[in-house]
Parts: structure tokens; sequence; C-alpha cells
């Protein structure tokens, strides 16, 4: 039994942590690799960590995805009678108790680009490191590069890693260690609820096997229509590579992602699909970046001249967005769709957030950790700088206030999507569908929906609250500060001679 109290074992045994975070894989996992190099014997640790699952960009979703992702990985290491050990611990706890009852030498795992709660616990792990003698070996994740003064090259810095030879493990090499029973019993914390521990089907299933399956049939196949299909919400669905949560929890690496299209771009008749689906995977990287650059994006203006942006909260609203029930169905089908399945394409995602911050007039801020919880692929590095780019407020990109009647008819003609999640809209011939208040009394009788009863009205009028918002967002853009914002933003996160990077900037 360990002693929790203080290290008075004097021959503890050395040996080294393999920390798990968001990079739940074996293939391709630089940590992994680096650390079966040395001699010591190894721990392989995760913790689903209480604070961070309190935080309010939390969801059940999120940490039924990482055990899934999890328990991939335990049926791999099956055969050799080995384990990750799962704690539901402060990962604060752990070192500890692990400190006291072994002598670890080096920690390895990777760089996180992650909220203010796990900045923080990083800061408090390389304080106890130091203080410990231990040292705290950390690898990149995908393209992003810590300690980034500019971005000059960085493009080419992203190829560079991402043609660099995969980090494999050697099945051969693995010197693992296990955990005493008595000792692991004390420190692993309570049961994960069921929730976390049942599959769900409406979401997405984690894992590295999921991972290589989605890229699989993505790339050998579905791709045909990517370029297509790609802001349809529904039929976005297929043809995406919906791989966005399996990089999101490092079920597989941007590496492989990157590699194993290029293999199969030589052969592909899709070839246009593949490049665009390849400079999204650019974007992936080049967004962590700039929040990897400049954090606290996840709480204020990353252009400080918005700060005198001002916009009453409505608690009326917000609720009536986050149901569904504006009266605005493309807007509403959206909202059910994500609340359910954890998935909605690029373009409704812009659009739902262009109605909350322009229609509604709600600031940014009143939507970021409910978004949060629903995105099943939350990464914050993305979720962030986009949030603020599509609400206007970074001063350097196009401003873009969506018509969500126009979208509707030009991508989901058909009204299939709308239909398929307001039911009470589902009799409704789909040139009638969208704009629902505007049907006679004797329409609303023979398509079985009282406007008012069963399906709301706008909760706003559409062209007025779009004027009022276009009129505000554009003035302001004139702003002084706003202007002198923008250009230290481009100077930090934008290398203007880069082609992708300064489309970003248009798009
Ligand atoms: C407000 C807002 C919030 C977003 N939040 C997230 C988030 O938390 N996590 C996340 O992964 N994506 C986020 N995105 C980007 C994008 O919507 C999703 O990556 C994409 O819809 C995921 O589907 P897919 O995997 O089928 O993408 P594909 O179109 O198949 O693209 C492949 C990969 O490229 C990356 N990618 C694609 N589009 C973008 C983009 N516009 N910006 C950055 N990377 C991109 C993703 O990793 C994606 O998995 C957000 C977009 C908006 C507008």
């Amino acid at each position: 039994m360990a002693n929790m109290n203080g290290k008075e074992n004097p021959n503890r045994e050395k040996i080294n942590v393999v920390w798990f975070k968001r990079d739940l894989r074996f293939t391709d996992h630089e940590a992994l690799h680096s650390a079966q190099k040395s001699k010591l014997p190894l721990l392989l640790i995760y913790c689903f960590e209480p604070s961070v699952m309190a935080y309010p960009d939390s969801d059940v979703r999120h940490w039924r995805f990482a055990y899934q992702s999890l328990m991939d990985m335990q049926s791999k290491l099956k055969g050799i009678q080995s384990q990750i050990y799962i704690f539901h611990q402060e990962v604060e706890t752990v070192f500890k108790a692990l400190q006291n009852h072994y002598q670890i030498d080096t920690i390895f795992s990777h760089e996180e680009t992650g909220n203010k709660i796990t900045f923080d616990r990083d800061i408090w792990v390389q304080k106890f490191c130091d203080v410990e003698g231990i040292i705290w070996k950390q690898y990149q994740q995908f393209g992003v590069i810590r300690g980034l003064k500019s971005r000059k090259n960085w493009e080419q810095k992203w190829e560079e890693k991402m043609c660099e030879f995969p980090k494999l493990v050697d099945e051969k090499k693995w010197n693992i260690i296990k955990l005493e029973d008595d000792f692991y019993e004390s420190l692993k914390g309570e049961k994960l609820c069921n929730e976390i521990i049942h599959p769900d089907k409406n979401f997405q299933p984690g894992g590295e096997t999921s991972a290589w399956r989605y890229l699989e049939s993505f790339v050998k196949e579905r791709h045909q229509n990517y370029s297509k299909h790609i802001s349809k919400p529904a039929l976005s669905r297929k043809s995406c590579s919906r791989l966005s949560p399996y990089l999101a929890y490092g079920n597989i690496s941007m590496r492989m992602v990157y590699r194993y299209t290029r293999q199969h771009y030589k052969t592909s008749n899709h070839k246009r699909d593949l490049s665009n689906f390849i400079s999204r995977l650019h974007w992936h990287c080049h967004f962590i970046q700039k929040f990897e650059n400049e954090c606290r994006m996840e709480f204020e203006h990353v252009n400080k001249g918005y700060d005198a942006l001002i916009k009453p909260k409505n608690q009326q609203y917000i609720r009536a967005w986050e149901q569904g029930k504006t009266g605005v169905p493309l807007v509403d089908a959206c909202m059910r769709c994500l609340v359910a399945t954890g998935y909605i394409n690029f373009r409704m995602r812009a659009m739902v957030i262009s109605f909350f911050t322009f229609n509604l007039w709600q600031d940014w801020r009143e939507l970021r950790f409910f978004l949060a919880r629903q995105f099943l692929d939350y990464e914050p590095g993305i979720h962030y700088p986009q949030i603020q780019m599509q609400a206007g407020v970074t001063g350097v990109n196009t401003i873009r206030i969506y018509n969500p009647i126009k979208n509707a008819e030009e991508h989901d003609a058909d009204g299939a999507f709308v239909k398929q999640w307001l039911s009470e809209l589902k009799d409704i011939p789909a040139h009638l569908l969208y704009e629902p208040w505007k049907l006679s009394a004797m329409e609303q009788k023979l398509y079985h929906c009282k406007i008012g009863e069963d399906y709301p009205f706008p909760i706003v009028d559409m062209e007025e609250s779009r004027k009022y918002a276009s009129d505000l967002i554009w003035a302001l853009r004139k702003d002084g500060t706003v202007k002198k914002e923008g250009k230290r933003i481009l100077k930090k996160h934008v290398n203007l001679g880069d082609a992708s990077q300064s489309n970003e900037i248009r798009s």
C-alpha cells in the first residue's frame, strides 16, 4: 500500500509515465514512441479530471467519446496483459501519489492547446516536476508550434512535420508496469457515470478503430461529392470526412490523415475534392496556432476595439435559440440536430452564430460554452477563433450575415433536413417551408401546423434585425482602435504571403 503522506519509501522504483490527454491512440504517438526508447518501466495513465469535467465547456458526450477511445486502446493491450490506468481523479492527486510510491523519472505527453483550466493544470504539473526533479517531455501535436514568434514559413514547417516518418510503437518493446491492486483501488476515484460508460448511437463512436474506418471510407469513396455537398446540412454528414472528433481526441494523428490522403490522391478521380479536404487540414492547425498564441480569445475580443460593442442580454432569445424555437426553420433544425447528434457542418455552424450575434444581437460569449458542450468535436483552438470570426469581431475577416431563408432554399431545397428535425413542419411543401409565418390560415390548417401554437412566429424581424446589425457592425469597423488592432492581428496571426492563410481572411 502506498504511503500517501510523504516519500517514506527510500527504495522507490524508478519509472517513466506516459500521460494520455487528447492523444488517445497508439499509431504515430510521439510521446509513447519516445518513452519506449528508455529502459525504465513504463506506466500508462489517463485522468478523467473532475475539475475539467465541471468546466462550463464540458459535456458528457465528450467524456463518453474519450472513454470509448480508451476502451479501444485497452482492447489492444489485453493481448499483452497490460492496461492504461484510468483515474477519475485530479491529475495533481494522481501525480503526487505516484511520486510517493515510485520515483518518476520522466513524464511523456503531447502539448495541449486547451482551455483555461487545462492551461492552469499544465502550469501546476510543470511546477510539480520542477520541485520533484521530474523531466516533463512534451511533443508537438498536429502542426501547431509552441512559442512561435512569427508566422513566416509556418506552412513550410507544417508540411515538413506532416512528411516526417510516423512515430510507430514497437510492439516487442513494451515494458509496461502493473500497479499494485490496493494502490490502484485507493487512487482510482469514483466510478464514472453510466452516461459515459454506455454508448449512445446518436453520436459518432470514439476510438482509433473508428477513426481509421472513417478515414478509409472517406478517402476511398465518400469524398466524391465533398465540394458539392460541404455546405448542405443533410448531405455533408456523409460527404464530409467527419474526422473532426477523431482529430480532437487524437484518435488519429494529423500526419496519418495527411499521408493516407496523399497516397490515395494519385489514383482518385476526384482530385479537386481531395485537395479541398487537404486545405482544411491546414486550416485546422492554422486556427489552433492562433489560439496557442493568444488564448485570451476564450474570454475576450481578439480585437479590443470591439469591447465598445453593446449587446443587451436577452435570456428569452438565448433560450429560444438553444432549444431550436426561434421560429426560423433552418436555424431551429440546425440547433435541434446539433443538440441531438453533436454535429452540424461548417456553413450551418457559421449561420447559427450569425443569427445569434447579428439578428438576435447577442454577445458571442453568451453562446461559446453552450456550443462547446454540443460539438462532439469541440476543439478550443478552432472553436474560439471561429466564433469570433463568424461574430464579426476580429476586424480583419469579411463580415457575413447569413440569410437562413436563402440558405435553406439553396442547401436544403427539398426540405428534407428541416422536416427531419422539425416534425411540426413535416406536412408543409418545400416551397412554403422556410417562411412558415407567411402561411395563410387555410394553409396552416391544410398542413397541420398552426403558427404561434405548433411552431412559433419568428422571435425577431429578419430584415429589420439584419439591417440594424449590419449598420452598427460596419460602422465600428471604421473605428481607430478596431483598425489598429486589426493590423496587430494580421501581423501576429497571418502570413499574408501565404495563399491559404490570406484566403482565410477573405472567407
Ligand atoms: C463557430 C465554429 C466553431 C467550430 N468549432 C470547431 C471545433 O470545435 N472543432 C473542429 O474540429 N472544428 C470546428 N469548426 C470547423 C468545422 O466546422 C469543422 O471542423 C467541420 O465541420 C468538421 O466536419 P468534418 O470533420 O467532416 O470536416 P471536413 O470538411 O471533412 O474537414 C476535415 C478536417 O479539417 C478541419 N476543418 C474543416 N473545416 C475547418 C475550418 N473551417 N476551420 C478549421 N478546421 C477545419 C477539421 O479538423 C476537419 O475534421 C468550427 C466552425 C465554426 C464555424
